[in-house]
């Protein structure tokens, strides 16, 4: 994540705890994670103030939103491109830095110039395993 003052926020103290608790951060938190965290600090902080500085950032390239988990968005204080392995149970998720050779055929490509790509990694983490849940409890 670049540095407050490179962002070309208006910084109020709110704005500083969310760039704050996402600096750093490898979790892939969720939006509501971060509410959680910062009202600790800013107990009158509204969840909207929250996710537009989120959708902020955001827009400006300072963070990127993971769609990995169905109905909730996470978000990645690191924008570059890489990919992501989330746990089905526990709902963990890393990340994979490395890069995927992914061609495409003419006709899939259809025209297009392909600028980026991000894979997803589903599947169970030793932790939920060793817990006893499988593939068909995660699939059930
Ligand atoms: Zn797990
Ligand atoms: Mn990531």
């Amino acid at each position: 994540m670049r540095k407050y003052k490179d962002i070309g926020l208006k910084l109020t103290p709110q704005r500083i705890a969310i760039l704050d608790y996402l600096d750093g951060n490898r979790q892939h938190p969720t939006a509501e994670e971060i509410y959680r965290a910062v009202s600790k600090r800013f107990p009158t902080m509204s969840f909207a103030t929250v996710y537009n500085t989120l959708e902020t950032l955001r827009r400006r390239g300072s963070i990127s939103e993971l769609t990995i988990e169905q109905g909730k968005k996470r978000f990645d204080p690191d924008p570059s491109p890489h990919h992501h392995l989330m746990c089905m149970v526990c709902k963990q998720v890393h990340d994979i830095g490395r890069d995927f050779p992914l061609p495409l055929t003419e006709g899939e490509r259809r025209g297009f110039d392909i600028l980026a790509t991000h894979v997803e990694f589903h599947g169970i983490c030793p932790e939920c395993r060793a817990a006893g849940t499988n593939a068909r409890a995660v699939a059930g």
